[in-house]
């Protein structure tokens, strides 16, 4: 997966619903944050892209090789932005009802 860093709202909602941890947050000390992807763990199920509410995912058809088997892993930094959810302000609920049949339900 690639995010689109003009669209990306920094809400690392990608990482937290990583089913493998192929998405992980970093916090660095000098307060630098973002997200790093390791391409060799993930296993294309979707999950960052459709709870992503910015769209700024996209999963790729193909990747080189030596992105599964080096180890690689994508540093993504990002710069906390004001999201908004007026369209849809229950997005990432929707998306897991979807995930789970609808057998999810909102307190
Ligand atoms: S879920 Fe989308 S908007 Fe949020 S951090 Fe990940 S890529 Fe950026
Ligand atoms: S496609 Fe699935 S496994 Fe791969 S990074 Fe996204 S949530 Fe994680």
């Amino acid at each position: 997966m690639v995010i689109d860093g003009t669209k990306c709202v920094s809400c690392r909602m990608c990482a937290t619903f990583c089913p493998t941890g192929a998405i992980a947050k970093f916090d660095d000390a000098d307060g630098t944050l973002g997200v790093t992807h390791t391409p060799g763990d993930c296993v294309k199920c979707g999950s960052c892209r459709d709870v992503c509410p910015s769209d700024a995912i996209t999963l790729l058809d193909a990747v080189p090789a030596s992105w599964l088997t080096g180890g690689n892993r994508h540093r993504y930094v990002m710069t906390l932005r004001p999201v908004s959810l007026t369209d849809n302000p229950h997005q990432i609920l929707d998306t897991f009802r979807l995930d789970f049949n609808g057998d999810i339900f909102e307190r």
